[in-house]
């Protein structure tokens, strides 16, 4: 029998990867409570050099990749972006770069403008001052509405995203006027997916089905009043479901991330799961990352499922939905994802819906927000691998 951690799928029915997300660093100047980057990112402090993240680059694109993401943390506190962009644009991808606004100056917006950026996306907190600065523990808002301004100035398609929660869902109104104001092409008003850092203070940010359900009947309205003018994505939060979320399309079937200091990663937050090596391009061609490599192909296909899952009708649907929701709720990353109201432990879920919908904390913890002292404090608690490990690993640029 094979070992399920190091079994490999065969690669003969392995489509290339399509998506590429270049997380160039996990320095941020913001300290959101939702962020989605890795609670002991503390550990992880390389980050790969100009050459090595070209090198991604060219082999990404050579596998067949053909939309490029970049991303962080905050990728404009790496003065390598306006070459990276360059390079990818020469390589044939398109471009967008992902960013909380902070440090996109005009004189930026011009050499990305030049190095043939195609989009950018803008993250807002709320259409508040208040709450936007509170959020990010950080005095951003007014500097983002004129980085908003500077971006359309400068030509670009802009998408702009805000994270929705019990703290915000109440505006999503304001949000969207706020978006058509500064000329919005794309709305993203993402619902919070509880990982990482909004795992912690999931007590806190989950919202009430009423809230829910108010929020989408405004975006309903808003939709048919505004037509072509600003399209809006409402990314609703699976636990409100009773089916999982087909999650990144499949692990290792589209998307492929690549982390700062260089491990590859099929989804943003596999990194958490446990048992799993992900290999860094700095000692493995991505070719053989993405076709051969175990971690890779631990979740494709079917056989790895368990029941329900494995003989369930709807499995070519949703693919028993997402491994890190499994993994976090359940405590293994190959249960049926408990969103779904067939997996045993679905109640878990009912439960923390419950709890939000009474207004309950979960826990007395504080909101905790992202910052290198709380990383190192929860990091010291958590058992996995470090930059600092003395694993052997090629080291890249330090901060
Ligand atoms: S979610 Fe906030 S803290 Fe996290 S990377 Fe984005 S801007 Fe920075
Ligand atoms: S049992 Fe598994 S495959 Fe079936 S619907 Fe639920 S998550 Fe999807």
């Amino acid at each position: 029998m094979n070992d399920p951690v190091t079994a490999s799928a065969p690669a003969h029915d392995v489509a290339p990867p399509l998506w590429l997300l270049a997380e160039l660093t996990y320095r941020c100047p913001l300290h959101c409570v939702f962020c989605y980057n890795p609670v002991d990112y503390t550990r992880h402090h390389r980050e790969l050099d100009t050459a090595q993240w070209i090198d991604v680059l060219r082999q990404a694109r050579e596998l067949g990749a053909a939309q490029l993401g970049f991303s962080g943390g905050e990728p404009l506190l790496r003065d390598d972006l306006e070459t990276l962009v360059a390079e990818a644009r020469a390589l044939g991808f398109y471009t967008n770069l992902l960013t909380s606004g902070v440090g996109l100056t005009d004189a930026r917006l011009d050499a990305l403008k030049q190095a043939g950026l195609d989009h950018i996306q803008l993250s807002f907190q709320d259409s508040t001052q208040e709450l936007n600065d509170f959020l990010s523990h950080t005095r951003t808002f007014d500097l983002k509405k004129r980085v908003a301004d500077s971006i359309k100035q400068h030509g670009f398609p802009m998408v702009l995203n805000c994270v929705l929660h019990r703290y915000n869902l109440p505006h999503v109104d304001k949000i969207i006027d706020m978006a058509l104001a500064m000329g919005a092409e794309y709305l993203e008003l993402a619902n919070t997916q509880y990982y990482g850092w909004a795992q912690i203070n999931r007590a806190h940010l989950l919202p009430t089905r009423e809230q829910l359900e108010a929020a989408e009947a405004t975006v309903e309205r808003y939709r048919q009043s505004i037509g072509s003018r600003c399209k809006i994505f409402f990314v609703v939060p699976d636990y409100f479901e009773r089916r999982p979320k087909r999650c990144m399309n499949g692990w290792g079937a589209v998307f492929l991330g690549v982390a700062p200091d260089g491990v590859a990663l099929p989804c943003h937050t596999a990194r958490s799961l446990p048992g799993l090596v992900f290999p860094n391009v700095t000692e493995v061609p991505l070719r053989e990352i993405w076709y051969d490599s175990p971690a890779f192909n631990r979740f494709r296909g079917f056989d790895w499922m368990k029941e329900p899952c494995r003989s369930c009708s709807e499995k070519t649907v949703d693919l028993g939905g997402c491994r890190c929701q499994a993994f976090l709720l359940t405590g293994d990353a190959a249960n049926a994802d408990p969103v779904c109201d067939k997996s045993p432990m679905h109640e878990q879920v009912v439960q923390i819906v419950r709890a939000a919908e009474a207004r309950e904390r979960e826990s007395e913890h504080p909101i905790l927000f992202r910052n290198d002292a709380s990383s190192r404090r929860l990091a010291a608690c958590a058992p996995g691998d470090a930059d600092d490990a003395g694993d052997g690993r090629e080291a890249g640029r330090e901060r």
